[in-house]
């Protein structure tokens, strides 16, 4: 295929990109900001005849004079090429064909150049009737995996030959001008790849940018598209916009343009004009304590979240189950757990391992108000005590009242000591004998309260 045609299938779908060359006098990114493991994968393709760009947030990132979580290297050597120059590489992905370098912990992931659509070439891309892209593996030229690229702040290239940076779409001038801008149409970009209207609010509210009209515009009407994209993707996404420090004001752009609920339809149900629901109240809390979390560099859980805000939409499910069918609370939490779990799964699909964390912490709100005998002791010694503590005490936030008061409980009761401890315990020991109980007096098992005493 010469560069003519090339030239042509560009200028179908999308503008003419005009490429403008800034070489290393004229910028600011240094070889040192960058990982030592990128720059070993780009020489190593460099000096095998490849050429090696340093692409995407790692170069964004730079330019903007911040550290970039991770350095994402684009060639034009395929997968298999790639797989020949590195012994540590793993060919990933059915969607984009990607290898990915490994160094211990720390991956860098090489892609190779990719192309235009044609239709004729259903093997290896497939495109849906809402025009979105279901398989993306055609290869192409740098000016082509430029244009493919979602925003302008996105599509520079740091050529590791010269030091120079390729900036195809304007990236520079919109990074001084922080804005995210969409390259081509749009409502096209968008229908493509749905995900883009996301990335589009996560970049502004990270980089606090302002998102450009033209591509701020479609959001509102397309945002339904979302619901085209696999549970998994979704699950992958909501994870970056929520949990990668900016989680708070991320959940509000989100709001602002009608794109949360689409994730997260069993929440929005639970939205009111003034942001005033326990629901809302909570979600604010979580993803500020998430933000924070991430500041000060803590681990975090993504069950505790989930946990935290699907919490009252479950409850009032489960109220309405006692109402309806008249069976007693636990039952009805642990049926309305899986109700509301079946039905965010669909939308984002929360791995097991994370679902049955969310029910851990869930089922300690109702162990946590039971502490008499040895109880509180035995559940603190429970693996998700800490989890569903710090839940019961953000709880106690919204709620007030009781729920404070317990949190506050197992908070004294924590810091204590031994004595202490025991003291608190006999206090409640001693409050519940004094309520008048209905079935006080079973038949003491004679035995087992000796040993106990
Ligand atoms: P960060 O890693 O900081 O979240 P990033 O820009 O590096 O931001 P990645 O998801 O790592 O985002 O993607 C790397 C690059 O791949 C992007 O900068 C962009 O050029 C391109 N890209 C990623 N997702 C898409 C998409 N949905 N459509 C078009 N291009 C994309
Ligand atoms: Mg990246």
């Amino acid at each position: 295929m010469n560069n003519n045609d090339l030239q042509q299938r560009g200028h179908r779908v999308y503008p003419n990109l005009a490429l403008n060359i800034i070489t290393r006098q004229e910028h600011s990114v240094s070889r040192q900001l960058i990982s030592e493991n990128a720059l070993k994968v780009l020489y190593r393709l460099h000096g095998a005849g490849y050429e090696a760009y340093l692409v995407g947030g790692g170069v964004r990132d730079l330019m903007l004079g911040g550290t970039p979580k991770d350095f994402d290297v684009a060639t034009n050597a395929t997968p298999e090429q790639i797989r020949q120059l590195f012994r540590n590489c793993r060919l990933i992905g059915r969607r984009f064909r990607l290898a990915h370098i490994m160094f211990g912990r720390d991956i860098i992931e090489v892609a190779t150049f990719r192309g235009h659509h044609q239709e004729q070439n259903t093997q290896l891309s497939v495109q849906s009737d809402q025009g979105m892209l279901l398989r993306d593996n055609v290869y192409g030229t740098k000016d082509e995996d430029a244009e493919r690229r979602d925003f302008t702040i996105n599509a520079m290239y740091y050529n590791i030959a010269d030091y120079s940076i390729h900036d195809y779409a304007g990236g520079v001038e919109d990074l001084e001008d922080r804005l995210v801008r969409l390259i081509g149409d749009p409502k096209t970009r968008y229908r493509e790849d749905p995900v883009r209207m996301l990335r589009a609010i996560r970049f502004a509210v990270k980089l606090d940018f302002d998102i450009e009209e033209d591509t701020a515009e479609p959001i509102e009407r397309l945002a339904y598209l979302l619901s085209d994209i696999p549970a998994a993707r979704l699950y992958e996404e909501s994870l970056k916009m929520l949990q990668s420090g900016y989680g708070l004001e991320t959940y509000h752009l989100m709001r602002e343009y009608n794109v949360f609920e689409q994730l997260f339809p069993v929440i929005s149900e639970h939205f009111t004009p003034d942001y005033s629901s326990n629901t809302e109240h909570i979600l604010d809390l979580s993803l500020d304590s998430t933000d924070i979390r991430v500041e000060e560099n803590k681990r975090i859980n993504p069950a505790f979240m989930f946990a935290a805000i699907l919490w009252y939409p479950m409850i009032e499910r489960a109220n309405k189950l006692v109402e309806e069918t008249n069976i007693n609370f636990y039952d009805a939490v642990m049926e309305a757990s899986n109700q509301v779990l079946d039905r965010v799964v669909k939308r984002i699909a929360i791995p097991r391992r994370h679902t049955a964390t969310i029910r851990e912490i869930w089922q300690l709100q109702l162990r946590l108000p039971r502490r008499n005998g040895k109880r509180a002791f035995r559940l603190m010694e429970l693996n998700k005590f800490r989890a569903g503590f710090d839940f019961l005490k953000m709880r106690g936030e919204v709620e007030g009242g009781e729920i404070k008061e317990l949190a506050l409980w197992w908070d004294t009761f924590q810091s204590a000591g031994r004595n202490m401890r025991q003291a608190m315990v006999n206090d409640l020991n001693q409050a519940s004998t004094q309520k008048p109980r209905a079935r006080r007096r079973k038949p003491a098992n004679k035995k087992k309260s000796k040993t106990e005493s």
